[in-house]
């Protein structure tokens, strides 16, 4: 600790985290595995993957890794059943389930949208995990659906707990991903290696962990890549971080301009594939036989390679791509996948 009462190391952070309710679901560390082929053809930095697609429950993801707070949460009021409002294709639906499946609780999942003609991707793993799966046809009648589900749960005796409702999905996603970089440093610190840079697909909540974790740990750079426009990201992210230190004990303050968030890799809208992000997917499965998929990871992806491409890293600096999950995604988008013609395309040298 110094001075201040921070945390200066991976091992000291780890023990400020100890001290949040939690519940074991995921395997960890994750591995992390460097990605020679990519670097060498994108020719920039050398890339290393932290596998969170790897986290053991129902395919993998960064959900799983603040399913252990919030369930912690749900369990701890005593529930045995979790309602959970969400998208028709939600890998926070998917991993939601799964991680109820080991708890020992059951899934009531209120999802927006109708019934899909074919059943595909997360909302298939949603079946096959056993979770009960309602459509609500707008926003309003899916808030109306959950309290309904939630009041029929209590009239047939069980204990229901709306996830939505526990407030540790940002400050939990956070206190995650701070977490998850201690991992990345301890990883790298066994071969004699730092990071220069993690770059994630986020919103902010998972970023803010590594803002975090670049405040007390410092040495490298933190770049988010957003999926979706929804939000303005940074002053939403330092608020997130806030909330997560607080949480943490921790008495240090993010602000805004801390946030290095990219929107332009969208496209056209969330939950739309886009060109740069499809590009990004065949690359990483054509280099390294990673499937990331088109809706967060492939564009998150796009962003640390447009920003290689750029110029923005050194020969020999040390880029971590947190790969966050999200594959069921490629089943659903099959048809993108389908021209096996086509050769990865490198960049040019920085
Ligand atoms: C939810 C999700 C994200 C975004 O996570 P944040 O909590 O906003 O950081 C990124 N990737 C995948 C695959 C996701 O499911």
């Amino acid at each position: 600790m110094n001075p201040q009462g921070l945390p200066t190391n991976t091992q000291e952070i780890r023990a400020v985290i100890s001290r949040i309710p939690r519940v074991e679901l995921a395997c960890l560390p994750t591995p992390l595995q460097e990605a020679r082929r990519l670097s060498e053809i994108l020719g920039g930095p050398r890339i290393f993957v932290k596998r969170d697609d790897l986290t053991g429950v129902a395919l993998g993801g960064n959900k799983t890794r603040n399913l252990e707070f919030r369930l912690a949460a749900a369990k701890a009021s005593g529930a045995d059943l979790i309602v959970m409002e969400l998208d028709q294709q939600s890998n926070s639906a998917r991993l939601t389930t799964g991680c109820c499946n080991r708890l020992g609780m059951d899934t009531v999942l209120i999802l927006e949208g109708s019934e899909p003609d074919v059943v595909q991707g997360n909302l298939l793993l949603d079946h096959l995990l056993g979770a009960e799966v309602r459509f609500a046809s707008s926003r309003s009648e899916q808030l109306r659906m959950s309290r309904e589900a939630v009041a029929e749960a209590w009239a047939a005796g069980r204990t229901p707990c709306l996830l939505n409702d526990i407030p540790m999905f940002d400050e939990g996603s956070a206190i995650a991903y701070l977490e998850s970089a201690c991992e990345v440093v301890e990883s790298l610190e066994v071969q004699g290696l730092a990071p220069d840079c993690l770059y994630m697909s986020s919103s902010g909540k998972g970023q803010a962990g590594h803002v975090l974790a670049q405040k007390l740990l410092g040495g490298f750079r933190v770049r988010g890549i957003t999926a979706t426009d929804e939000f303005d990201i940074p002053p939403r992210g330092a608020a997130i971080a806030n909330r997560a230190a607080r949480t943490l004990g921790l008495d240090i303050t993010v602000a805004p301009e801390d946030f290095v968030n990219d929107a332009d890799y969208v496209g056209a809208a969330y939950g739309i594939p886009s060109e740069a992000g499809n590009e990004a997917v065949r690359l990483f499965a054509r280099t390294e036989g990673i499937v990331l998929d088109p809706i967060y990871t492939g564009k998150a992806a796009a962003g640390m390679i447009g920003h290689v491409r750029r110029g923005d890293f050194k020969s020999g600096e040390i880029v971590v791509f947190v790969h966050s999950g999200g594959t069921p995604a490629i089943f659903t988008h099959n048809h993108l996948w389908l021209d096996n013609k086509a050769k990865p395309q490198g960049g040019e040298k920085p």
